[in-house]
């Protein structure tokens, strides 16, 4: 399973340049991680400045 960005999330792009396997992108108004790519490392889930990032 793959990590999920939720609707808390505000779009800051901290958790980009984070993701070592470049999973994150931009979506329309949060960002996004493609499931296929992530490898549910965490890395991401500590730099959001609003716990947005949950486990799958
Ligand atoms: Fe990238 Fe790891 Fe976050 Fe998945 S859990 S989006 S691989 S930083």
């Amino acid at each position: 399973m793959a990590h999920k960005i939720t609707d808390d999330c505000v779009a800051c792009g901290a958790c980009m340049a984070e993701c070592p396997v470049e999973a994150i992108s931009e979506g329309d108004e949060i960002y996004k991680i493609d499931p296929e790519t992530c490898t549910d490392c965490g890395s991401c889930v500590e730099v959001c400045p609003n716990d947005a990032i949950v486990a799958g």
